[in-house]
């Protein structure tokens, strides 16, 4: 990526440096990502093998919304990993090196168990996908003392868009969690699916300053992705349309006091390919399986058995069978910082 590419550390340090709270914030995070990296670099010699920076987990794949086009729906939803298994596996991913954990699904705050689970495990910085509607004043309160956790309600551009998309009332309810969050000073953000439907509205500098005024840090657009029964093809973006919110980005990561990521060209990178399947990235959905992103459902492994070790692609020395690397994959704590 080219260095107006890269994300955009001027606009995070116009957000943070006019309050305390956030500029704590800010080097807590730089702090313990600092020590990730250095973690996954020791276990990846260790293992001889790659180990993602990144897990997007679906802790749970039931949503009270039906929105259109949502790759979730008609996914299983019984079996969900336990609160034991997930804090398994989160403690799993902090002695890894794995630096941050994107919760997705589903709507991750239907689990009573979430925000407890992420309070455990200080070490990994944690990003919730959520429609917002179940943030109230107490939720966000709790967000904020959490300090490891960045909540991003999704939102589709306008009210209209988002009404259109998710239903009736889901931008009120969207800005009503933001307000929430804000009162709370919680750190928080947005994230929009970007489609041929709404790219326009979502590339005007009025989106971007309403959003920033609403007191967003982040924001994220991701592509959308025709997945799953509910898929709408119609909404894919053409080349034209792809290039040209690129360029929106870009100008608005020079001016825009927000750091904004855009998905997939920010995961492509210079290489121009897939961060999934392991490389940098892995989704587990809410059943455990690993897969390699959430919009590519296939799994072969499962961290019910032996753990997310044992679904890593790892290289160990030939006498390593896979019972052995799966037996071997607790004494990792033994490593980690
Ligand atoms: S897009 Fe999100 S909020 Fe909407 S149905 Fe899917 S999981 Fe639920």
């Amino acid at each position: 990526m080219s260095k107006e590419e890269n994300v955009n550390y001027a606009a995070m340090w116009t957000w943070a440096h006019f309050d305390p709270r956030r500029t704590l914030f800010l080097l807590r995070m730089s702090w313990r990502h600092w020590r990730a990296q250095r973690r996954h670099r020791r276990q990846q010699r260790r293992i001889n093998g790659t180990i993602p920076s990144v897990l997007a987990i679906s802790p749970t794949m039931r949503c009270n919304y039906n929105c259109q086009g949502c790759y979730s729906r008609g996914r299983p939803e019984d079996n969900e990993l336990s609160t034991d298994e997930l804090n398994a596996l989160f403690s799993e991913a902090e002695d890894l090196g794995i630096h941050s954990v994107v919760l997705t699904g589903g709507e991750p705050l239907l689990r009573n168990d979430m925000l407890d689970l992420i309070a455990q495990h200080r070490r990994l910085l944690f990003f919730l996908i959520t429609n917002g509607s179940l943030i109230t004043p107490d939720i966000a309160r709790h967000i904020a003392r959490n300090g490891n956790l960045i909540p991003l309600v999704s939102i589709e551009g306008f009210a209209s868009d988002t009404n259109e998309r998710r239903q009736p009332g889901a931008h009120e309810t969207a800005l009503r969690a933001f307000g929430h969050l804000s009162k709370a000073r919680a750190v928080f953000g947005f994230v929009a699916t970007n489609t041929s439907a709404n790219s326009s509205q979502l590339a005007t500098d009025e989106f971007i300053d309403q959003i920033v005024a609403i007191g967003c840090a982040v924001g994220f657009f991701t592509e959308y992705v025709p997945c799953g029964p509910n898929s709408r093809p119609d909404w894919v973006l053409d080349e034209a349309a792809r290039a040209a919110f690129r360029n929106r980005v870009l100008a608005f990561r020079r001016h825009k006091p927000i750091v904004l990521s855009q998905f997939p060209d920010d995961e492509y990178g210079k290489e121009n390919r897939c961060s999934g399947a392991g490389r940098v990235s892995l989704h587990i959905n809410s059943q455990g399986d690993i897969e390699p992103c959430p919009f590519v459902p296939v799994a072969s492994e499962n961290i019910r058995h032996g753990g997310l070790i044992a679904g890593l692609p790892v290289d160990l020395p030939a006498c390593h069978s896979r019972t052995t690397r799966v037996a071997s994959a607790p004494s990792l704590r033994l490593f980690s910082l």
